[in-house]
């Protein structure tokens, strides 16, 4: 039994316990885990977004392409290549100033559109873009981190050297074998102006998280911007692609510019400015969540300043730079963000708080139950433990009592037969005791196999109506002989009337007789027992059977507990009295077996009281 009771501590209480105190602290982490999924999600979008953004600026340069071709179809090239500039305007409107390029030889290349005379944006432009486009300047222009590293590498590859430009790559992007020092070749100005990338405007807060200190922590991706700036030429620029786009950055407003090369001379470069309002109304209705979305988050199209210009909820404000999650566009429109905002940043706390509640509650019931699980098993361990020692006592008693009168039986038995006693007395005397011995052994025997019929479940009652004073009365008259030669004085006090009650006289003889031979057992030196049997009325007619002794009584704490098989608040040992730890186990069921039954009450002045309260019979 302890070796059961150590396989449970070890095998399940520890183990559950110690995974009931793992989830506790994994409850820690709902906040992160809940914030962290709603950032992929939003992350998702803006993705999404950012490509889509992306997609569309590439389109319009598509567009731009098949404008310049369908004009070059319509122009003689020379002439529309002076006159560049007014006719995209007009066929175009996403064009703010339209140019044209003449290339002749390996670095030289003419503006020939537009001219001063088209207007003060065409003025603006040529101040701007004049001699980076005549290729006598080189300008600082955006790329995507990895495009540049590629065709830095490309060139690298092709013999040339950027070695100043990949060595002003910052040490993340520079992952590229470094080339030899002393070559040169056309590409060299391509290079990082900044020699490292540029800090994003904005401070995505999704990325961070709390670690268990309850530090913020960010997230390894870098707030580095993807895109950084380089310097070079016009000619370098356009190498010997079909189309393009520049992004370049003056007086601090961003200036986008699409190129194309007539497919029927590869020395004509058409391009146009944007107009960046333009672009911008073209791109409102893409800047939208999913639906499923749309009350959860805004998203937004920041400018490089981090200012909103275009916000799928048009009311909605909140601290720009610190969106919940943002993507850069890229190259297209360098250092511009999609960037979404929580409409309700609280709702994602009280979900957490919510979660880990719930959570908590359910690894606080399976604890709870753990442990009273856990306390009923050790009860009911106890209780085996105990009643596995009850049976053994048990065992070693009932075997005593069946010794003592066999003992007795068969020491008067043999005098009797020697014949060595002839007083008629005596003999009376011993055939008396022989009898009385024979009697206790058959009351023994008779609880035994009784309380293994009621465990069993098989104990069979026949029940009649019957007169109870009339069982009272052959009881006492068999018991009375055995207590009144022990010395006792029995007071018996039955009424004349007859109390009728429906049970099998048999046991509630053997009930009687239990409680007679208990008051006989433990008296000690108190000489007097009374049996009363009165009827009573209340609450409901009943008959009530007191047996009284003057022994010991019942000691505190135990008043119930004799009640329990094989409990015996005197030890044998210590009070030399022996007992099998049934009789009152048997009586009581066999009055509740009758619908009445059996309880303790100390007696006024000393000693115990018994009553068998029984039912009337209503016949
Ligand atoms: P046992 O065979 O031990 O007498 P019982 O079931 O008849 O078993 O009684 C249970 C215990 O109740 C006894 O061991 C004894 O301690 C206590 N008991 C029963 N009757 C009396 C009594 N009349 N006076 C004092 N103690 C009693």
């Amino acid at each position: 039994m302890r070796k059961v009771a150590l396989v449970f501590v070890l095998a399940v209480l520890v183990p559950s316990l110690l995974l009931a105190w793992l989830a506790v602290r994994s409850l820690r982490d709902q906040q992160f885990l809940i914030e962290r999924q709603q950032s992929l999600l939003c992350q998702r979008v803006t993705d999404t977004l950012a490509q889509t953004i992306s997609d569309h600026l590439a389109q319009q340069q598509q567009e731009f392409a098949a404008q310049v071709e369908s004009l070059a179809i319509s122009n003689n090239p020379d002439a529309l290549a002076v006159g560049f500039d007014d006719q995209i305007r007009r066929a175009w409107p996403l064009a703010e100033v339209g140019f044209s390029v003449t290339l002749s030889g390996p670095v030289t290349c003419t503006l020939t559109s537009p001219t001063p005379a088209a207007g003060p944006a065409a003025q603006r432009f040529l101040t701007d873009n004049q001699l980076f486009l005549g290729n006598q300047q080189s300008a600082e222009v955006y790329w995507n981190a990895n495009n540049l590293k590629s065709i830095l590498y490309a060139n690298v590859k092709n013999g040339g050297s950027s070695y100043s430009a990949l060595n002003n790559l910052s040490s993340e992007q520079a992952d590229q074998p470094v080339p030899q020092q002393n070559a040169r070749n056309s590409w060299q100005n391509l290079a990082p102006t900044k020699a490292q990338s540029q800090s994003r405007a904005v401070d995505p807060q999704g990325g961070r998280y709390q670690n268990q200190a309850g530090d913020q922590v960010q997230q390894p991706e870098s707030n580095l911007s993807k895109v950084v700036p380089a310097e070079a030429e016009f000619r370098q620029l356009i190498g010997d692609q079909t189309d393009g786009m520049i992004a370049r950055f003056l007086q601090d407003k961003l200036k986008l510019m699409f190129w194309h090369r007539l497919n029927t001379d590869s020395n004509l470069v058409f391009g146009a400015e944007l107009n960046l309002n333009h672009v911008i109304d073209g791109l409102r209705d893409l800047v939208q969540p999913d639906p499923e979305l749309t009350n959860e988050i805004v998203v937004a199209l920041l400018d490089d300043n981090a200012r909103p210009v275009v916000l799928s909820c048009p009311n909605y404000h909140s601290n720009w730079k610190h969106p919940f999650v943002a993507t850069e566009v890229g190259q297209a429109l360098p250092h511009w963000e999609v960037a979404a905002y929580l409409m309700d940043p609280a709702a994602l706390t009280r979900t957490a708080c919510i979660v880990n509640a719930v959570l908590g509650v359910f690894i606080a019931v399976l604890v709870l139950a753990i442990v009273i699980g856990s306390w009923l098993i050790v009860r009911g361990l106890n209780t085996e433990l105990t009643l596995a020692r009850q049976k053994t006592d048990f065992v070693s008693n009932v075997s005593h009592e069946l010794k003592t009168p066999l003992t007795s039986i068969r020491m008067f038995s043999e005098l009797l037969a020697d014949g060595r006693v002839t007083d008629a007395a005596k003999q009376k005397s011993y055939l008396q005791i022989i009898s009385a011995e024979a009697a206790r052994l058959t009351r023994l025997i008779n609880n035994v196999l009784d309380f293994s019929r009621m465990e069993r479940g098989e104990k069979k009652y026949d029940f009649k109506d019957c007169d109870l004073n009339e069982v009272v009365r052959a009881a006492v008259g068999t018991f009375r002989p055995h207590l009144e030669a022990n010395g006792l004085e029995f007071v018996c006090d039955l009424p004349d009337t007859s109390i009728p009650v429906c049970g099998d006289a048999d046991a509630l003889s053997q009930v009687i007789v239990n409680l007679l031979s208990n008051a006989e057992k433990y008296s000690k030196g108190g000489r007097e027992i009374t049996l009363q049997l009165t009827q009573k009325s209340s609450p409901l007619p009943h008959a009530e059977l007191k047996i009284l002794d003057r022994g010991s009584g019942i000691p505190r704490g135990s008043e119930e507990k004799i009640f329990e098989k094989f409990y015996r608040a005197h030890d044998s040992l210590s009070s030399g009295i022996q007992g099998s730890g049934l009789g009152l186990t048997i009586a009581r069921q066999i009055a509740r077996a009758h619908g009445g039954d059996v309880i303790y009450e100390a007696r006024e002045g000393g000693g115990s009281c018994f009553i068998l309260r029984l039912p009337l019979s209503r016949c």
